[in-house]
Formats: structure tokens, sequence, C-alpha cells
């Protein structure tokens, strides 16, 4: 090409750039949640400029400027963009790990983390913190979507599992820790590739030496903690080190959290100088568990077939035609019960639950996870809608220290927006079907 040519192009480039960043849009109409918690904002505006936004009013206080795009958000609820704080998207739905980690190593980075952060994005999940995974098809994916050369949600990445030893096979995505010194060396290593935080499990198999060393260098590089909390030892242990998050309800079938758990917990959350002790207890897919498996019309929903080949489309339904025989849900009608006990013992304690719902594991889809984890804490549990609409979009960005950028619809953040219609706080289910996703102030749906 030319040099005047290529010089041509480059200014209509910058031109073209520019124009899309002065780019005006007008949500008008809406009942709008911000995220904060108050009262929805009735005929609500909300006026985006570029990648920001930069007013939130109503009808009546807000002038609409001549060259925005006009959007009606009449008879609609919008809100902050969603955040699922415990995705994979490594896998997706197929039942067999083993068969999984052997087969998919290559599509990872180009094929199935992509259409993963794909449908979380069209699902209203403009971020998401994906826990575990390959290095550095975690981070390229991440770059990839942050540098809008692909579709998904925004991801904050931990990169390896870190853990006592990896299980056979999964040596790329889990990560053991032989000592001290090699504990801290290998966190050294994921802050240097540039993760977003460390994801710890197994750590009651670990030696508490060992277990210091990787928390205590993960926060000597700005690195947070999540942690499993599956069995009894690793919340112990874990609020011992003072993680910064912990997983899953966890406990098998024990009935709740023993006494001097949650004495720990207490002790832990009566620290304000601390901060909140975060929680995510990713109970949808155990609590759906039995009426998927009754009513698997659930599965052939295709959303979740979204930028797979169709050769890994029919691997996973093959996969999954007998959800009664699945060995990982073998438990899961004996642990059901115990789930809403455990989340009451949590937040009676002070503790404050995210929405994370562990998308990707067998039959949980990145298109439909989030939605239902809302909806059984909303319709099952009777949590309070806003509480669990704060637990998806504010809490979520605090914790990944980036609540002055997203979080919530406020003049000078991201516009991560999306909108759906009717009135969510009444009918939370709506979630399953958004109508608007905006993400930095792009329209994806
Ligand atoms: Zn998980």
């Amino acid at each position: 090409m030319n040099k005047k040519l290529t010089s041509v192009l480059f200014i209509l480039t910058c031109f073209l750039s520019l124009a899309q960043e002065n780019q005006l849009k007008a949500l008008v109409g809406g009942t709008l949640i911000d995220g904060f918690g108050s009262d929805p904002i009735k005929n609500s505006v909300v006026i985006i400029e570029g990648e920001k936004i930069i007013t939130v009013g109503t009808i009546t206080d807000t002038p609409i400027p001549a060259n925005a795009e006009v959007i009606s958000t009449e008879g609609m609820t919008v809100l902050p963009g969603l955040w699922d704080m415990h995705v994979h998207t490594m896998i997706n739905g197929h039942s067999d790990y083993e068969y999984w980690d052997k087969t998919y190593p290559p599509l990872l980075e180009d094929v199935i983390m992509p259409s993963s952060a794909h449908q979380l994005l069209m699902a209203g999940v403009t971020s998401a913190r994906d826990l575990g995974g390959p290095l550095e098809e975690s981070i390229a994916v991440r770059d990839a979507i942050n540098k809008g050369e692909i579709p998904g949600a925004t991801l904050y990445v931990s990169g390896p599992f870190i853990q006592h030893q990896p299980y056979p096979g999964t040596e790329d995505f889990r990560w053991g820790v032989t000592s001290p010194e090699d504990g801290r060396e290998k966190i050294r290593k994921l802050a240097k590739a540039g993760v977003d935080l460390v994801k710890l499990i197994d750590h009651d198999q670990m030696t508490m030496a060992e277990l210091k060393a990787v928390v205590d260098e993960a926060h000597k590089n700005k690195l947070k903690v999540v942690a499993h909390g599956h069995r009894p030892n690793e919340i112990r242990r874990g609020l011992q080190v003072g993680v910064d998050c912990f997983e899953h309800t966890g406990l098998s079938s024990a009935p709740e959290y023993p006494a001097d758990i949650m004495e720990l917990i207490k002790e832990r959350t009566a620290q304000m100088n601390l901060g909140p002790l975060f929680w995510c207890p990713t109970v949808e897919g155990l609590y759906n568990y039995e009426y998927v498996r009754d009513h698997p019309e659930k599965l052939d929903n295709d959303s979740w077939h979204l930028g797979l080949p169709d050769s890994v489309i029919v691997d996973i339904k093959n996969s999954i035609t007998h959800p009664d025989r699945l060995p990982y849900f073998q438990l899961t009608p004996i642990r059901k019960p115990t789930l809403q006990t455990k989340i009451k013992q949590l937040m009676d304690a002070g503790v404050v639950l995210m929405i994370g719902t562990d998308s990707g594991i067998p039959m949980k889809f990145h298109s439909q996870s989030t939605w239902n984890e809302l909806d059984v804490w909303v319709n099952e549990f009777g949590i309070d809608p806003m509480y669990a609409i704060r637990a998806a979009t504010y809490w979520p960005s605090l914790w990944m220290g980036v609540a002055d950028e997203v979080g919530t619809i406020t003049p000078g953040k991201y516009a991560d927006i999306i909108a759906v219609d009717g009135d969510v706080l009444r009918y939370i289910s709506l979630l399953q079907d958004v109508d608007m996703v905006i993400k930095h102030g792009k329209r994806y749906k």
C-alpha cells in the first residue's frame, strides 16, 4: 500500500473511532435500579457518551441531547450489567472432565473460552470472575475481550488453581505447591503473567507454612485470594490466613456449619477494618439438579450453542443424555436441603454473599446459570431481590477493586447496562431473557 493511501486510511480510522467515542445514547423511560440499593428511579434517563455514563436522571429533569440515539426503555427495568463471580470458561456443561481435559486443550483459547465469555455477555453478564484455567489462554482471552477483538464479558482471571497436588492430567491448569518457597515462586509467576486474583483449593492438604506463604505472597503482589470452602478445614484455615472470599456453601451433605466455624466467621465479620467477609455460595447448580434431571427440556434451549462448533455441541449433548446417571450429582439430592440452612447461617453471621454459579460444570451452561442463581436466592430462599441484585453488581465490583469504574449506574463509570421487559424486583426470573446488553457503551443485544 502506498504511503499516501496509508495515511489517508489512518486519518479516516482515527475519525471513525472519534465519532464512535463521541456517540451519544439515551436510555429513556425505564425503571432504573442503579445498584446502590435505594428505591428504583421511575421514568429514568441514562445518557451514555462513548464508553461512559455521563448523566443519570428522570425524564422531567434531564434534557435529551438532540444528537443522541434514543433507546426507549419504557416498561423495562434498567440495571447494571450483572457479574458472575464464579465461572469456568474452560468448560461448558460436558459431564466427563477427564475426557474434556484430554480432548479440548487445543480449542480452549480460540473456541471454548471465547464462546463461554460471549454466552455470558448475551445473558446480561458483563463481568465475570474466571476461577481456574490454563495461564496463557486465560490471559489471552481476557485481553482479546478487553481490546474489543472478540465479544465477551469482561473477565477477571485466576489462571491455574493453586493447590496441594494437581490431579493427574490437569497440570496445565492446576499447580501444586511443594514447599513455602515453591508456593511463593508460583504466585510470583502468576503475578508476573498478569492474573487478576488467585484461586486456592485443597488448602486443607497443604502445610500451614505453605498456605501462609501463598496467601502472603499473593497479597504482597496485590492479588486477592479466593478459596474453596468445601471442607471444614478449608474454611478454618482460610479464615486463619486471611483469604478474601470463600466459594460454595460446602460441607457436602452435613446439615450446617459447625459451631466453631460459625464462631470463627463471626470473629472475622466483627472486624470492620478488614472489610466485609465475602462468600459465593454457588447453590443453583445443586438446587436445580433434580428439576433439570426430571425436566431435561431445559437442556435443549440452544442458547449454549453460541460460538461452539457442531462437533463440540454433539459431544456435550451426548455426555448428558442421562442426567440421572451422572456421578457428579450422586449426592446432590441429599445435599440440597442443607443449602438454605447454610446460606442463612452465613447471612446471619454478617457475611456478604455474592452471585457466583460454577457455570460450566455438567449441564450448567454460561448462557443460563447466572439468572438461575438469583432466582433460587429470591424465589426459593426468600432473599430480598435488591440484595440479590447488589450481590451481582455493586459488591462484585467492590471486591474486584473496580467499583469506581463499573458495578453501578453512575455518571463517570463505564456504561455496563442491561434492560429487561417488566419488573425485575417483582419477578427476578425475567433476567432469563435480557432484552438489552450494553458493555462499555457498545450495544451487544
Ligand atoms: Zn468452581
